[in-house]
């Protein structure tokens, strides 16, 4: 391969945004959310990946990975892949390094696409023109005017279907979670599917006993009903209910994957590029949940699904993730446009078509640990 470029250098960088209200889920509250972006150079190139953790990721990647990638050929991905998973075996993969490793992959396809000139989705091989998109957030700590705001701007935009928070403080809040998902249902009208995420907060018949309260607001979709540890209880809730249990957002390795899917666990297996290991493993795991007569569902950090969604057969959707919209849009330049609930890759822009902000995105920047 002589007079291919090797990768020159690796830049990490964490940025540390404040979210634009308080923001809970069933078992989670936060109110800032970090970003450690990768930059991998080579031949006047620069190509951009990311993932959303803590500041340590980026350690990792100064530390264990960037002295497996740099001075690589550039081209060689794989064999990247490869070796930075080898790399962290006594770390372990699940966590912070696979966040790290997920950054890492997805900068060097970006990279690669933008060496050879070419859009990333059309190097991966593309099989969708467009990429559905659903509107995520619908906080449990938002009051109603805040939740009917959210809503609405979706719908006005086109958006086909949502997704709110259920399961609020652990579960204990069912009167609560069933008068919000009324409360979107009528917001919404008839024609919008309508999503619910309990992130794992609920008990096995409580979950069953909420989707039958709930049974005249026509939930489509229940994610993580119960814990996604618990494959026999998801299995067990999804006999049960009507909507599609979906899972799969803390999966890090195939062995993961195939476990959720061979148990019967999910009607949708969910993944997230930016923690499973980035493009390469996304595409292995599309084809484990082809293999299971699966769709696969990108997890968050949409401006990061989006090429790789439209190079898989098997995609149900992309999670147009309120939180990370908010930063995408302020970070990159070149960030899609989701009206009539579709994300369409530039078919011009060589690589990911994005660009950092480095302007915008400074006034965040923090220390990496
Ligand atoms: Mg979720």
């Amino acid at each position: 391969m002589g007079g291919t470029p090797a990768v020159e250098a690796l830049d990490v960088a964490v940025y540390t945004v404040p979210t634009d209200g308080p923001e809970a889920d069933g078992t989670l509250a936060w109110d800032s959310t970090t970003m450690v972006p990768v930059e991998a150079r080579s031949d006047g190139a620069a190509g951009t990946g990311w993932t959303y953790g803590p500041p340590a990721c980026a350690s990792v990647v100064g530390d264990q990975l960037a002295g497996i990638v740099v001075g690589r050929e550039a081209f060689d991905v794989a064999g990247a892949f490869h070796e930075m998973v080898a790399a962290v075996r006594n770390a372990g993969r699940p966590g912070i390094a696979g966040y790290a490793i997920s950054a890492v992959d997805t900068a060097l396809w970006d990279l690669k696409a933008r060496l050879l000139g070419l859009p990333l989705h059309r190097l991966l091989g593309a099989v969708h023109h467009e990429v559905p998109l659903y509107g995520s957030g619908g906080f449990t700590t938002y009051d109603s005017a805040r939740l009917r705001e959210q809503l609405s701007a979706w719908t006005d935009a086109g958006m086909p279907r949502v997704k709110i928070k259920i399961g609020e403080s652990s579960g204990t809040r069912v009167e609560r979670d069933l008068a919000r998902i009324e409360e979107a249902r009528a917001v919404i009208g008839p024609d919008v599917e309508l999503f619910v995420d309990a992130n794992g907060a609920y008990g096995r018949k409580q979950a069953v006993r909420v989707m039958e309260a709930a049974g005249r607001c026509d939930v489509r979709w229940f994610e993580e009903p119960v814990s996604s540890d618990d494959l026999e209880g998801m299995r067990a809730v999804r006999g049960a209910v009507r909507a599609d249990v979906a899972a799969g957002e803390y999966g890090y390795d195939l062995t993961y994957f195939r476990r959720m899917c061979a148990s019967g666990a999910v009607d949708c297996l969910q993944a997230d590029v930016t923690r499973c290991g980035g493009i390469t493993e996304w595409l292995r795991i599309a084809a484990v949940a082809a293999a299971h007569h699966l769709d696969l569902s990108g997890h968050c950090a949409p401006h990061l699904h989006a090429h790789v969604a439209a190079a898989v057969p098997n995609l149900r959707h992309l999670e147009w993730f309120h939180d990370h919209v908010r930063i995408e849009q302020m970070f990159f330049d070149g960030v899609l446009d989701p009206a009539g609930g579709t994300v369409r890759p530039d078919p011009d822009a060589a690589g990911n078509g994005l660009t950092l902000r480095r302007d915008a995105a400074e006034r965040y920047r923090r220390d990496r640990r």
